[in-house]
């Protein structure tokens, strides 16, 4: 991919870019919504890829390009399809509605911690579903963040470059989102899935190659786009940061799960905040069960759990939707061995975890599914635990 997207750099900037990078998008296998509260996650990366090829400036400017702008979904606004050329000293959070804040948040926080970025010219191509709870957004940040702590020399750890650019979303972007998604890309290795303790950032990489045990994961992707979820995000995540509070715990991660009964009985009349607690304390348990049981080679038994992180998430965090029910509901009755939405929910993708032999069988089943329940054809495809980001040129 290194060669075309340096011809398309060229084009537009009249030289060679100084290199190409590349990031994932992700999938989570299990522990949804837990990282805002200092929870467990088990994200993979993809083989779809953001790829960037850039040069160093030193003239204060940063001039942006992605050859997917079209795929913008942020305030739907045309205008952002040419060259953008910003002033990095001119860089304020919250002033661009466009996906150029993404990058632009980069350089933003960079310059924030005291890192002397001096500008540069950018071109984006990427495979990475826009929207389809793939983390489109965190593969965007993290190839930036990356060629540019080559770029500069700046010798970031991988952990660090992913904070950064969740500050840039949060922050410059002006999304609440956790730390997942960009340790994800950054931070991911083919053949693994990446079990981390969202409070201390520490990580194990947990063996998951799927294909060697006859197995395969399906992404369904049901092209509902989840353009309003922010501000249910936001209520989830006050509604955590209250359960807290009424427990006297930093974060609902301190709510041990053999004391989840005691726990859930001391919320008194919150109905709300009690669904909220049990299921981020039963999904931090179901992390660390499907991390044990991968460890131990028992691949299959994993399925029972996602299907019940489904559960928990429908009815107790109510953030599925129909379309993503219909894609859990129609692989299980195909025979999948477990399924669950993944991502922040009303919308994106569901896994399907399923023997090797049943794929397509399923693949059909879901399709038919949607067909009847009269949603748009769902898009289907495999996942491959992948590489996180890395230089490609
Ligand atoms: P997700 O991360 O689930 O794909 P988000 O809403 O968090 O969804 O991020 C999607 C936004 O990220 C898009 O609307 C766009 O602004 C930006 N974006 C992601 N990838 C690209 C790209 N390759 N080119 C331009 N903008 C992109
Ligand atoms: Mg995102």
């Amino acid at each position: 991919m290194s060669a075309p997207i340096s011809e398309a750099f060229t084009a537009l900037y009249g030289r060679a870019p100084d290199g190409v990078w590349a990031a994932p998008g992700r999938v989570n296998l299990i522990g949804e919504h837990t990282d805002y509260n200092d929870g467990f996650v088990m994200p993979f990366a993809l083989p779809h890829t953001t790829v960037a090829a850039v040069s160093r400036r030193t003239d204060g400017l940063l001039r942006l390009h992605s050859a997917d702008a079209s795929a913008d979904t942020s305030d739907g606004t045309a205008g952002t399809e040419g060259v953008v050329e910003l002033r990095v000293d001119a860089l304020a959070p919250g002033t661009d509605p466009h996906w150029t804040a993404y990058p632009a948040g980069v350089v933003w926080a960079l310059r924030e911690a005291g890192h002397p970025v001096t500008g540069a010219d950018l071109h984006l191509a990427s495979t990475v579903p826009v929207g389809a709870g793939l983390s489109s957004s965190a593969a965007l940040e993290v190839v930036v963040a990356l060629a540019l702590n080559d770029l500069y020399a700046l010798d970031l750890p991988r952990w660090k470059l992913a904070r950064l650019c969740q500050r840039a979303e949060n922050v410059y972007v002006g999304a609440p989102t956790g730390i997942m998604d960009q340790t994800a890309s950054a931070c991911c290795t083919a053949g693994h899935a990446l079990f981390l303790d969202t409070r201390d950032l520490s990580v194990r990489q947990i063996p998951f190659d799927l294909a060697a045990e006859g197995m395969r994961l399906l992404v369904v992707d049901t092209r509902v786009r989840h353009a309003h979820s922010d501000g249910e995000y936001g209520k989830r995540r006050a509604g955590c940061e209250k359960g807290a509070a009424l427990l006297g715990v930093d974060a609902l991660r301190d709510v041990p799960y053999d004391g989840l009964d005691t726990a859930l009985a001391g919320l008194g009349d919150e109905d709300e905040v009690r669904r909220l607690v049990r299921h981020i304390v039963t999904e931090n348990q179901r992390v660390e069960r499907v991390a044990a049981l991968l460890e131990a080679g028992r691949t299959r038994e994993i399925g029972p759990l996602l299907t019940e992180g489904h559960a928990s998430l429908r009815d107790d965090f109510r953030i599925s939707c129909p379309e993503l029910d219909t894609a859990v509901d129609s692989a299980l009755a195909a025979g999948a061995l477990g399924a669950r939405m993944t991502g922040g929910g009303f919308g994106g993708s569901a896994i399907v975890l399923a023997e090797t032999g049943d794929v397509e069988t399923i693949t059909k089943a879901v399709a038919a599914a949607f067909a009847a329940a009269g949603h748009t054809p769902p898009r289907t495809f495999e996942a491959v635990p992948s590489a996180g980001a890395a230089r490609l040129a």
